[in-house]
């Protein structure tokens, strides 16, 4: 079976399993653990950050910054495509009592600095209090879609003036780096928070890391524990996410430059009716018969294909680290091949 289906079923590498068996490790919670507290500040010197939080999921590390950022009342403005509003289990109002916006329906869950104005709301006791603005760079639910950099500045200028603050969902912030070629730390000087996933495609089998300034990181902290992910001896995990921001960051560019053979072999599928075009490693694509993405998802099994839905007529292809070139080459030649007719 060659696995398509997400970044995240990636397994720990010979390599990375030694680097956690090595690791140095404490109780966390005391502050003890020296390979977490590695992890925290060399991810937050990557980012140009004061400080960093390890936490169990990228879910978590999100949650927090919401529930940190937020009172309850007040109102997150986010893409109709985002994670923390479609895949956080009703998050922002189960754990911080706030209601959303949402924006970002016609590009890939992108949005712009006027469409961010127009959704701020007037200072009107009738209207719920806009705080913070929320991206997801790369996004998911977009194909992996890449953010310009200049319109993510221009957000956090509207952010500044207007007193709101600045979330970054960064599940996949490294693909977009790495396809850019932009520096860390200038890209994320404009955020107050971000959320970095360890677990996706750099391979690690655990964990995310929240970045901001030290009084944020300080009451993030409060917060872990409150949401049960204080964790005690977690360096065994954390070892995992160093040797992956050591080793597992550049070798992203193989990973999309599978995604874009895989969109170019499904262009000349009679499986696909349209390809949205990869922007890092996400292909997501229309099946032939409008709807049928699940009974399509269903025959590539039998060809040995593992993927999956984003919606009934949307299919997902993730590529990783555990997906090997040639097996890629595999799959753009079954893809090629028709479909038994009434198969899909
Ligand atoms: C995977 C993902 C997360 C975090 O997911 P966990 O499974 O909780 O680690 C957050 N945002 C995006 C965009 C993701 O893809």
């Amino acid at each position: 079976m060659i696995d398509f289906r997400s970044d995240t079923v990636t397994k720990p590498s010979p390599a990375m399993l030694a680097a956690m068996m090595a690791a140095e490790v404490g109780d966390d919670v005391w502050g003890e653990d020296p390979t977490v507290m590695a992890l925290e500040a060399a991810a937050a010197a990557r980012f140009g950050k004061e400080a960093g939080l390890f936490c169990p999921s990228g879910t978590m590390t999100n949650q927090i910054a919401i529930r940190v950022h937020t009172r309850p009342g007040d109102e997150v403005i986010c893409s109709v495509e985002a994670h923390i509003y479609n895949y956080e289990g009703g998050g922002i109002a189960a754990n911080s009592g706030a209601s959303v916006r949402l924006l970002g329906a016609d590009d890939r869950g992108r949005f712009t600095a006027a469409a961010v104005e127009a959704a701020i709301n007037p200072d009107d006791p009738h209207a719920p209090h806009s705080q913070l603005v929320a991206v997801e760079d790369t996004v998911n639910r977009g194909g992996g879609a890449i953010w310009s950099k200049a319109a993510l500045a221009e957000i956090g200028e509207v952010c500044r003036q207007r007193g709101l603050r600045y979330h970054l969902d960064g599940a996949r912030v490294f693909n977009r780096l790495v396809a850019t070629g932009d520096d860390p730390a200038e890209y994320a000087r404009p955020f107050d928070s971000i959320s970095v996933c360890l677990s996706k495609g750099l391979g690690a089998p655990v964990g995310s890391v929240l970045l901001g300034d030290k009084a944020f990181i300080h009451q993030a902290r409060r917060v872990r524990k409150v949401f049960g992910g204080g964790m005690r001896q977690a360096g065994y995990l954390a070892a995992a996410g160093l040797y992956a921001l050591e080793h597992n960051v550049a070798r992203l560019a193989e990973d999309h430059a599978h995604a874009a053979r895989l969109a170019g072999a499904l262009s000349g599928s009679p499986l696909a009716r349209a390809v949205i075009q990869p922007e890092t490693n996400i292909v997501l694509f229309r099946p032939a018969v409008p709807g049928q993405g699940a009974a399509t998802v269903g025959y590539l099994k039998t060809l040995g294909i593992l993927c999956g839905t984003m919606s009934p007529d949307l299919v997902r292809f993730v590529t990783h680290l555990d997906v090997s070139s040639a097996q890629v080459d595999e799959a753009c030649a079954l893809l090629k091949v028709a479909a038994p007719s009434g198969q899909v």
